[in-house]
């Protein structure tokens, strides 16, 4: 028997609360180097909750969280929270770029000042990040003249800029146009068939159903199911998936 090998995200019976509000009551979830998982399931279940607990935003009341074979439930200062975010991209709905700076220097700013690179260096990565979410042209745009299509996917490479273990995609299209949605799409769907390790948050269940090894059901604070998109989409047993994936919430 060959050992498989340890996954590269692992939460291990995680709960939290805020206050009296316990939000996640156990939550056990792993993702492997290269794959991709969707979490899918109703507004206020624990989605975006379990995405800040992997980046060190907030820390667990009890159980283990570690990436890359470092526990990050356990991070004591913001140093290490800090280096831990560096291997983590994370893409939310509000794209929040700096209007102040062009594309380019969106982009660029974090590896600078962050990782140090060479400026030139640095200018190159993001000139072929700019063409991997074919916004090339729009180098020297500011982040006011670009559609919420094109912002979110300069705020896709600006997460990639920073090379990073994970992607992170928190309902990166719900605030979009639902004409730009596709070419935001499309980009993930890119990442994630070049090996890129990605959790999603989404509502776009054919897109999920399409992209993702596994699917993630959760429901007020547990997982509910956990398994491949054919299971979730159309062999789930359980009534309210059943009901979730048809569209009826
Ligand atoms: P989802 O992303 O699935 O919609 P969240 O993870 O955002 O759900 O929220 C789960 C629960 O935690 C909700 O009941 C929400 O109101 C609560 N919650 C989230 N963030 C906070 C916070 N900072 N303070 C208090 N309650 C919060
Ligand atoms: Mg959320």
């Amino acid at each position: 028997m060959t050992a498989s090998p340890a996954p590269l995200v692992a939460l291990e019976d995680v709960h939290l609360s805020f206050g009296d509000n316990e939000v996640l009551k156990g939550i056990d979830l792993t993702v492997a180097r290269g794959e991709a998982v969707s979490i899918i399931g109703p507004s206020g279940s624990g989605k975006s909750t379990i995405l800040r607990c992997i980046n060190a935003l907030l820390a667990p009341s009890s159980g283990r969280i570690t990436v890359n074979g470092v526990r990050v439930d356990t991070l004591r200062t913001e140093a290490e929270r800090i280096g831990l975010r560096k291997r983590i991209g994370i893409v939310f709905q509000q794209y929040n770029l700096f209007p102040h700076l062009t594309v380019l220097d969106n982009i660029t700013i974090a590896p600078v000042r962050i990782l140090k690179e060479k400026r030139a260096a640095a200018e190159r990565h993001a000139r072929e990040l700019l063409e991997r979410v074919r916004l090339a042209d729009k180098v020297a745009a500011y982040p006011g003249q670009l559609s919420g299509g094109q912002q979110q996917r300069v705020a896709i490479a600006r997460a990639l800029a920073m090379r990073p273990d994970l992607v992170l995609f928190d309902e990166v299209t719900s605030a979009l146009d639902p004409e730009t949605v596709g070419e935001v799409l499309a980009v993930i769907r890119g990442l994630v068939r070049e090996g890129m390790t990605s959790l999603l948050v989404t509502h776009e269940m054919r897109f999920a159903e399409e992209i993702s090894d596994r699917i993630v059901f959760t429901e007020n604070g547990r997982i509910v199911e956990d398994g491949p998109p054919e299971q979730i989409f159309h062999r789930s047993q359980n009534p309210r998936i059943r009901q979730f994936v048809r569209g009826l919430g």
